[in-house]
Parts: structure tokens; sequence; C-alpha cells
């Protein structure tokens, strides 16, 4: 299985090989198990201005910046954009309510997959849509000595958030290494979106509740249903692209 998704990578992006040197970690529902107070903030913020926005479908929506999520909705319901000041006073009071929520834990086995990257000599790059500020220390506590400072993406280092391969395209640079050289860990279409279209190797891991086709039809390369599922498959995946 992992042999034939390798090989229909090197096909489609026309490389000879896959030699891993870099890792680059998606953040929201790859590292913390954050999405869910994500989509319940998204729900209830978008309730109290009137919009209609499932818990489900945030995820649909994730990675892509509040004010599309915010006009997208509003296009749909009530056919024009929202104005700025109401896109600001959604997002802020999405921000709000996430805030409130309790703080999301660790996703289980991404340690211990970080773990074994650290340890093969690998480079972790995280790359992540967020703009959060208390960002770098949470990281920090939660995964202690293992992304570096300059080796982090975030909404301050990009002009255009996923989809867009910008952040992933980032993400190699700031590794200093080629798309054949690494992997993307996605969890959310958009995100997948953007490490294919970045001409990455992408791993989805469906930690949330859409179906496993969303994941694959935005070209993911291969799809494990959890973060513990990647880990304990890794000895398995990491031996054909050393
Ligand atoms: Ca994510």
């Amino acid at each position: 299985m992992f042999e034939e998704a390798i090989r229909t990578y090197l096909q489609t992006h026309r490389f000879a090989s896959l030699h891993l040197k870099a890792v680059l970690f998606d953040m929201d529902g790859v590292l913390f198990d954050s999405m869910k107070n994500h989509a319940a903030a998204w729900h209830e913020a978008m309730k109290r201005y009137h919009l209609h926005m499932t818990p489900e479908e945030a995820y649909l929506h994730e990675g892509r910046t509040g004010a599309d999520t915010i006009n997208i909705i509003s296009a749909r319901q009530r056919k024009e954009t929202a104005s700025e000041e109401e896109i600001e006073a959604i997002y802020q009071t999405k921000s709000e309510i996430f805030n409130s929520l309790p703080k999301a834990e660790r996703m289980p086995g991404a340690y211990e997959l970080l773990q074994k990257i650290k340890k093969e000599g690998l480079t972790p790059v995280l790359v992540t849509g967020s703009g959060q500020v208390s960002l770098i220390d949470r990281l920090n506590r939660s995964f202690p000595d293992v992304f570096k400072p300059g080796r982090m993406v975030t909404a301050f280092d990009v002009k255009h958030g996923k989809p867009n391969p910008e952040p992933y395209l980032t993400g190699l640079k700031k590794a200093g290494v080629s798309a054949n050289e690494a992997i993307v860990v996605e969890n959310a279409p958009l995100g997948v979106r953007a490490g294919v279209a970045a001409g990455i190797f992408t791993v989805a891991v469906n930690t949330g509740p859409l179906a496993d086709e969303v994941l694959q039809e935005e070209g993911a390369n291969l799809l494990f249903h959890s973060m513990m599922d990647f880990n304990n498959n890794w000895e398995n995946f990491y031996q054909l692209i050393q």
C-alpha cells in the first residue's frame, strides 16, 4: 500500500525518488486535538449573528481565513458578503468563545511520532494558518525542544493561506529542502489541497468527522485515521523513503 502510494506520487510529480529530510506538520487537528473547540466556537459565533453553520461544516472550511469563511456562509444565506465590521465582530466573538473553552490536549500519538522523527535526524517544521500570539509558548510546553523558531510558518509568514501552496512552499524553504525531500501531515481538506499543490507527498490524518473521501479527493497520498495510527505505521513507511 505504501509502495503504491509512493510510486503514484513520483509519477505524478515526475520525481526520481522521495528521500525524506523534513516533515511539515499542520497544527490544529494534527498536533493538538483542538478542532472540536474551533468547530463549536464557529457554530456558536455564527448563530449569534443569525448565520447557520453546523460544527461539521467548520471542518470543511478549516484552514480558510476567518473572513473567507464568514463570507461564504453569508453569501449562501443572504446572497451578499458580510461587511468589514460584521466580519470583525463575528471573528472576535468566535475567538472569545474559543478562548473560553478548555485548552486542547496534545493529539494522541503526535508526541511519540515527533520523538521518532527527531531521533532519525529529520527536521520537523510547523506550518499553520494560525496567528495566535501564544502559539510558540504553547508548542514549547506541549512539544519541548521540537520546533525551532526558524522552522515555523504561521499566519504572519505568508501572503496567501491554505489552500494556496504558499505556506508549504515557505515550509520547504525554511527547512532548506526540496518538495521530494519532505512530507506534509494534514487533517483538513484545504490543507491537503495546499500540500498537494506544493508538490509534496501529503499524508492525511482524518481526526475529524469528515468522510475519508473528502480528503482523498483533494489528492492525499496516504490516509490514516489517527496520529496514533500514523505513528504505529511510521517505521514501515519511513524505510521506503529514507
Ligand atoms: Ca488542521
